[in-house]
């Protein structure tokens, strides 16, 4: 499978990003990249109305380049709290799309679980994964499942300590609710049986999953060849993907 879409690219209004990422540089990448549909997500990690703002500004970004490619604009809210997401339900409606992150566990504002263990924070994350959901505005949870920001916490024992019958249960729920989960090559790899997992569920309950990369630079945005082996190792096809 050639990898389409990117549905997760920083541009220079995160502040993470490299000041080479305008939304021109960007669109001149994903082109030269192949790619048909990219979708620029800015951060916006806390309630803020002027954030709001700066990211519907997106818009009128994209309306003066007048791409002829698909460029989405969206945002990558992070989530508090299992029922608190920073971005307003208005604007949130305004988004061509929005990426709920359900483990920035790294920023200060985001809720805990009570300790440190795998199995609390693999129970912790199922229900900001379900808060999400129910939340109605999400369309693309990224890097799921891999808690790779916490440090000092054995991932691979997170990974075993999700509940299957939870697991099954919510992403039953995202697949009614038309919630997708990300797939990031460059996360894939690091847990390849885990992900081969959620594909066979998701499967089974008609989960669709968005292709992104997390790009904070130019070279980001393109898929290599090494993240398109990833894809195909994986076995995702066109029929898992939401259309963008
Ligand atoms: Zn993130
Ligand atoms: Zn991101």
């Amino acid at each position: 499978m050639i990898p389409q879409h990117n549905m997760q690219i920083h541009s220079i209004l995160s502040n993470c990003a490299s000041r080479e990422m305008t939304i021109e540089r960007i669109i001149n990448e994903a082109e030269r990249g192949g790619l048909a549909t990219i979708g620029i997500s800015d951060h916006i990690d806390l309630p803020d109305p002027a954030r709001q703002n700066q990211l519907l500004a997106n818009f009128e970004i994209v309306e003066k380049l007048n791409p002829s490619m698909n460029v989405r604009v969206g945002c990558e809210a992070s989530q508090i709290a299992p029922n608190t997401i920073v971005v307003d339900k208005a604007t949130a409606q305004q988004l061509d799309f929005v990426l709920v992150a359900t483990n920035h566990y790294h920023l200060r504002q985001v809720e805990k679980p009570h300790d440190t263990s795998p199995a609390s924070y693999a129970a912790h994350y199922l229900r900001m994964v379900e808060g999400a959901i129910d939340w109605g505005y999400t369309t693309i949870i990224p890097h799921p499942f891999l808690l790779a920001k916490v440090r000092e916490l054995d991932h691979a024992q997170v990974l075993a300590s999700y509940n299957r019958d939870e697991l099954h249960r919510i992403l039953h729920k995202a697949a009614d609710m038309n919630v997708a989960f990300e797939l990031n090559p460059r996360h894939l790899r690091h847990a390849m049986d885990f992900f081969k997992e959620l594909l066979t569920l998701g499967r089974q309950v008609g989960l669709k999953f968005a292709l992104g990369t997390d790009a904070h630079k130019p070279h980001e945005i393109a898929y290599s060849e090494e993240d398109v082996e990833t894809l195909n190792q994986l076995g995702i096809g066109e029929s898992d993907l939401i259309v963008v």
